[in-house]
């Protein structure tokens, strides 16, 4: 692997930082203290910012010589509010709050690139540094946007990295077009009409139309939808009644639905929405149809994933790159900032959890998990990678 040296002496510092920042995780567009940590150092290292953007966001702005051209580097900040396991001294204090899907190490790797930029500027344009808040849900990387990110710091491309459970330490996945999926979430109400269970005759069971509406939306992925694409339906509550004599007056459908393309969510959508009109309609019931659209799919553009994987072959060889990653049907705020401006998304490996040996609570090191811990090994390998490609991206002519 071919880490820059200063980052690696530079290390300690940062292992603090992400350290510091997973002891007192913030929950979405409530980064307060984490920002201002991320502020401090940025002028501390003499490095301008703008702060308050989507409430708690920070832009950091580095430009060097007379280069027209810039790039965006992102990174995240927020925690979940979930109750973590681990037991080391770093472990988060605030209860019920957790950085468990590594943002704490997402926002050090970018504060090890912002450190090293501002010391060795061997770049001709503008490197802009965005630290984003509310990834986990609260579309913070759209709230920074609505509020001017692209037209105060315009910049040609935007680039994302996400720690990645299962992939070794030292490599990286990425791919062209789809990687992540679009989520969104449907309640649909199906109303029938109360009445003794001995005398269904006298109502309209809403139960029945529900169960068959659950059916028949699965035949949308099998009989609609081109066998090619991509797209899941998964209903995750079933609510209804309270009695084992009693026909409810309702029952509803909770759940989600995942997708790599717009215009196939378009289909799904639609096709929900008839079938649950029309089953209902068929049972003598009416249903309330609720349906919202959530984050979009996340698309690397052809030409920045190239580049990106070129600059990550440079660093870690060509076989610790794996340029075809398989997708996955989670989903990533990011994904709005790649619907405007071209750029790429990378997985870098955070291991199996070997990391943890010491003192680590039950359970593998799986995002979202009680247990997980970022890798602090990948330091020093993200802030390279943000490094390099920022100095490839502003080559001096
Ligand atoms: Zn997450
Ligand atoms: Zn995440």
């Amino acid at each position: 692997m071919k880490l820059i040296d200063p980052i690696i002496q530079f290390s300690a510092e940062i292992q603090t930082l992400r350290r510091a920042i997973h002891a007192n995780p913030e929950l979405c567009f409530e980064e307060h203290d984490t920002s201002e940590l991320v502020a401090s150092k940025l002028t501390e290292w003499g490095i301008p910012v703008v702060r308050g953007l989507g409430g708690t966001g920070v832009v950091g702005i580095l430009s060097n010589g007379s280069g027209k051209k810039a790039i965006g580097l992102r990174a995240d900040m927020d925690a979940l509010p979930m109750q973590e396991l681990n037991t080391f001294p770093h472990a988060s204090k605030n209860d019920g709050r957790m950085h468990a899907c590594g943002h704490d190490g997402h926002t050090a790797m970018l504060l090890g690139a912002a450190h090293y930029l501002s010391r060795h500027r061997h770049f001709d344009g503008t490197v802009y540094l965005i630290f984003q808040p509310a990834e986990e849900g609260g579309g913070g990387a759209r709230r920074m946007m609505d509020e001017g990110l692209f037209e105060q710091f315009p910049m040609d491309a935007v680039f994302g990295m996400h720690n990645w459970p299962g992939i070794p330490v030292g490599q990286f996945g990425v791919t062209a077009g789809p990687m992540m999926a679009s989520s969104n979430e449907f309640e649909v109400i199906v109303r029938g009409k109360g009445a003794h269970a001995a005398q269904p005759q006298k109502g309209v069971d809403p139960i029945m139309a529900a169960v068959q509406i659950a059916q028949s939306w699965q035949t949308i992925l099998t009989r609609n939808k081109n066998p090619i694409d991509s797209g899941v339906i998964s209903i995750t509550q079933i609510h209804a009644g309270s009695a084992t004599n009693v026909i409810p007056d309702e029952a509803t459908l909770i759940g989600t639905v995942r997708t790599f393309d717009l215009d196939v969510l378009d289909l799904i959508e639609r096709r929900m929405q008839t079938i649950a009109e029309h089953t209902a309609q068929a049972f003598d019931a009416a249903v309330d149809f609720r349906f919202k659209r959530n984050y979009p799919p996340l698309i690397n553009t052809p030409a920045e994933t190239a580049f990106a994987a070129g600059v990550l072959q440079a660093i870690v060889g060509e076989n610790a790159v794996d340029t075809h990653v398989e997708p996955t049907m989670t989903a990533e705020d990011f994904a709005y900032m790649l619907q405007e401006k071209p750029g790429c998304y990378v997985f870098i490996g955070n291991g199996e959890g070997d990391h943890r040996s010491a003192g680590h609570g039950l359970g593998p090191c799986n995002l979202h998990n009680p247990s997980y811990d970022f890798n602090d090994a990948l330091l020093p390998i993200g802030a390279t990678y943000w490094v390099r490609l920022a100095e490839a991206f502003l080559q001096a002519a």
